[in-house]
């Protein structure tokens, strides 16, 4: 299977003009790559415009429709060719206070509307990753089914080595660590994410990741091509 590589473009980029340049810079740059699956997770506004790539969202509503203004659904996401959806990502957690309820209510919409989830599990500085990561897995987890749990990606990204939180580079013993953990309760695909670009990729999927979310350095068009390029 092709690593999976999903880019995170956050909140980024500001203007309809600034999207349009990096997203065809980027398209350009990794048309005769096949040798991943690539993924822009763009912000909601962004997506209808990206043409020629598989698209995943940053976040979703767990409902289909109704009176939650402000939210957009999986449905939605669905209709506009969205392929995965990015659910419980740490910035979610922390700043808009995501629950692991909230978080799994979330996972099942984006099941029931056929889309892949990304999970996004990992401990911040200081707290025991073992823990941590064990109890968001099994609460997020609440309620699905094998077959169903069989569809989400898991990404393991340790807070403190996400570039804005931290970025500190987690090394490959750490995360093989933690990815032995989480692959002795789940069964599904697991990336990595945390400061990943073209010099460090490979420590992570060598040790066994299936794939990478990227944030920073998705969004210089050089750089992410070039993540995408070297992968082994
Ligand atoms: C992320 O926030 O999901 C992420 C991986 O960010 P970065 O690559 O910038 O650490």
């Amino acid at each position: 299977m092709k690593p999976l590589i999903l880019a995170n473009w956050k909140c980024n980029p500001k203007t309809l003009k600034e999207t349009e340049k990096l997203f065809k810079d980027i398209l350009k740059g990794i048309k005769n790559i096949e040798k991943a699956e690539i993924v822009i997770c763009a912000p909601f506004v962004w997506l209808p415009i990206l043409k020629g790539i598989k698209l995943g969202a940053q976040n979703c509503h767990w409902e289909e429709s109704g009176p939650y203004t402000g939210e957009v659904s999986a449905l939605m996401l669905k209709d506009l060719k969205v392929e995965y959806v990015i659910i419980g990502h740490s910035e979610r957690r922390n700043y808009f206070h995501e629950t692991d309820e909230i978080i799994n209510r979330k996972l099942k919409a984006v099941l029931n509307a056929g889309l892949a989830p990304v999970l996004c599990i990992g401990e911040k500085k200081g707290e025991n990753a073992q823990e941590i990561v064990l109890n968001q897995l099994i609460q997020d987890l609440q309620g699905i089914s094998e077959k169903d749990q069989g569809k989400i990606i898991i990404a393991y990204e340790p807070v403190w080595a996400i570039s804005t939180s931290g970025g500190e580079i987690c090394s490959a013993d750490y995360a093989k660590k933690m990815l032995e953990f989480i692959k002795q309760r789940f069964n599904g695909k697991i990336i990595y994410g945390g400061s990943v670009d073209s010099k460090i990729i490979n420590n992570y999927l060598k040790i066994g990741y299936e794939g990478a979310l990227v944030g920073g350095a998705s969004l210089k068009a050089d750089e992410f091509i070039n993540t995408v390029r070297v992968v082994e």
